[in-house]
């Protein structure tokens, strides 16, 4: 664990559908209508209000997010982001995947929520690298930790022990 201006910075293995944080983190698709992963998971465990209030909104731009309900999931919301599809690192995939971090922090921040857990964005079936994205998602987190003390914990929340271990290494260096 990290603390830095007050905010701890922690990592966990294990399934964020059984998370009891302040919100959870989905990395959605721009349509926001659900999918396969982390994605899947959190709309099956939810429950049918959670795709219910997506489908009010309507969407989601790559880098952006938005809070829904969290149904029958022990968090208080779920915050939908949408990180990018990799394709070579040439299309401002780092700066979308830095966005939907920060801008997931941001949107909890305006709701007074104060905890919460990321999934891995975009490493499973949008193919980012994964030493690459756990670099940017940790200058996220230390970027808006930095900048504001409001948060009092970030939670990455890690499903296999090839994430778990990248995490540790790169947060204990
Ligand atoms: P993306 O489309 O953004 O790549 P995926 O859901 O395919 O999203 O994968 C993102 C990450 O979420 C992957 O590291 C995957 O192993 C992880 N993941 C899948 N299911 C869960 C879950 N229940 N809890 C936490 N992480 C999960």
């Amino acid at each position: 664990m990290l603390i830095i201006n007050k905010t701890k910075i922690s990592i966990m293995k294990g399934d964020i559908t059984k998370v009891k944080a302040d919100a959870i983190v989905n990395a959605a698709n721009n349509r926001l209508l659900g999918g396969g992963g982390v994605d899947g998971a959190i709309h099956r465990a939810g429950g049918k209000e959670i795709l219910e209030e997506c489908k009010k909104i309507g969407g989601c731009p790559t880098g952006e997010a938005r809070i829904t309900t969290a149904g029958n999931l022990p968090s208080k919301k779920v915050i939908h982001t949408v990180g990018p599809i990799y394709k070579d690192g040439n299309h401002g995939e780092e700066k979308l995947l830095y966005n939907a971090y920060y801008n997931s922090l941001a949107l909890a921040k305006d709701n007074k929520l104060t905890t919460i857990a990321f999934p891995s964005i975009s490493t499973g079936v949008y193919g980012y690298p994964k030493e690459k994205a756990a670099d940017i998602a940790i200058k996220a987190v230390k970027d808006f930790a930095n900048k504001y003390e409001n948060m009092e914990e970030i939670i990455f929340v890690l499903f296999s022990d090839e994430d778990f271990d990248i995490y540790q290494e790169k947060l204990r260096g």
